[in-house]
């Protein structure tokens, strides 16, 4: 079965799946890894420290611009953790 192609939605390049990060929103007012169900996104690994990538998070998952800092926050704990 060929590799599935799926888009970063801060520079819109298409790659295979496995090379991206997939995150989900919760309750609209966070980022966390994908936990298996519910709508999600993807991103690569170049835009998760992508100073506009917060802003593109809140738009594609209709979250406050308000909560942008609070976006940030989680993308920093996000690339801890997938260094690991
Ligand atoms: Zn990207």
């Amino acid at each position: 079965m060929p590799i599935p192609i799926r888009m970063c939605i801060q520079c819109k390049s298409r790659v295979a799946q496995n090379s991206l990060i997939r995150l989900q929103s919760q309750d609209y007012s966070r980022i966390v890894f994908y936990r298996g169900y519910g709508r999600s996104f993807y991103l690569c690994k170049d835009c998760i420290n992508h100073p506009k990538t917060a802003h593109s998070i809140c738009k594609v998952c209709k979250i406050d611009k308000r909560l942008k800092d609070v976006i940030d926050e989680n993308l920093k704990e996000i690339i801890c953790h997938h260094k690991r």
